[in-house]
């Protein structure tokens, strides 16, 4: 799973499966729970540390399901005034294909994700963001596999928060239609340079991340936290606390997934011990214990 993920750590999976369409996928399902094998769907794996014993079982793909299209609005029962249109993005979609299509139908509001690596099915369940802004706020409902039946489900009957949607065990997100404003493709332009030249400046930390590393606890900044308690540049093995930004951690070159997991472990207790915090991982661990 090393070269599926951005930490580039992680044993092997036991199946790698990239199904092509519904049918397929379903048809994977159903020989996977004949045999009682459990599995894990994934997109990019920019927010995954799997752990060294690797997946014992089958890790989904839906990289395959990438497909993007304009909605036109009379199909659409939930179609709210002020509004510009509906995209569908399936879940293998890029975020930032998603950003351009619209911007080529003169829709916008979703320029927050162009920087944010990944697909459409990691932003939705991770509830993605940045400037305060979720991609679930965008989303009018997302296409789910659930117990085997494709359905619609409105983000009015979901529960979701800051980098968090609850989803029930099994579930699949095949694709998310997003509600967005009508916006002339030259400010969408300007909205996706800041956001890259942003990261540019800020996320440039020169080694494989996830991102942030541990969520922000209500109303305060994780790498203010982990600053206050002096873990910038701490290392455990090929393991470190980035000395450009304290909430990434990152590989630098010869990490393994116990040197994130021990290293992560020392920076929630140091923070503890100075702010009485807890921090969240919001990295996703997988995998074999
Ligand atoms: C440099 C860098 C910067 C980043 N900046 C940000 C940022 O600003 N904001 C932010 O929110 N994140 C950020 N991230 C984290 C990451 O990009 C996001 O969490 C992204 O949404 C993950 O997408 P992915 O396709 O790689 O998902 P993965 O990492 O593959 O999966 C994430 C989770 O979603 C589940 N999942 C994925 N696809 C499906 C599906 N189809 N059905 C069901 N479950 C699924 C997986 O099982 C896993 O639990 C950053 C990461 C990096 C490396």
């Amino acid at each position: 799973m090393s070269l599926h993920t951005s930490l580039k750590v992680g044993g092997p999976a036991d199946i790698f499966a990239v199904p092509q369409d519904a049918d397929d996928l379903l048809n994977l399902l159903t020989l996977l729970g004949e045999q009682n094998i459990p599995w894990i769907a994934v997109g990019k794996g920019y927010n995954l540390l799997v752990r060294d014993k690797g997946i014992r079982g089958a890790v989904i793909s839906l990289e395959q399901f990438n497909r993007i299209e304009q909605l036109p609005l009379s199909t659409h029962s939930t179609s709210v005034e002020g509004r510009g249109g509906y995209i569908r993005a399936e879940a293998g979609a890029e975020n930032i294909s998603v950003v351009r299509f619209a911007q080529q139908k003169g829709l916008g509001g979703i320029g927050f994700i162009a920087g944010i690596p990944g697909t459409i099915g990691g932003a939705i369940k991770m509830n993605a963001g940045a400037y305060g802004e979720g991609i679930l706020e965008r989303t009018d409902h997302l296409t789910l596999l659930r117990a085997g039946k494709i359905a619609n489900y409105y983000m009015n009957d979901l529960d979701f928060g800051y980098r968090h949607l609850k989803l029930a065990e099994g579930d699949i997100i095949l694709a998310a239609v997003l509600s967005l404003e009508m916006r002339e493709s030259h400010h969408t332009e300007e909205e996706i340079r800041k956001d890259l030249e942003l990261r540019r400046s800020k996320h440039n930390v020169g080694h494989p991340s996830a991102g942030s590393f541990f969520k922000n606890p209500q109303g305060q900044a994780a790498w203010r936290l982990i600053d206050a308690a002096g873990m910038r540049s701490t290392k455990v093995g090929g393991a470190q606390v980035s000395e450009v930004h304290s909430n990434f951690l990152v590989n630098t070159g010869n990490a393994t997934t116990q040197h994130f997991l021990d290293l992560a472990e020392i920076v929630k207790n140091a923070v503890f011990a100075l702010s009485g915090v807890t921090l969240e991982e919001e990295v996703r661990i997988v995998g074999e214990i």
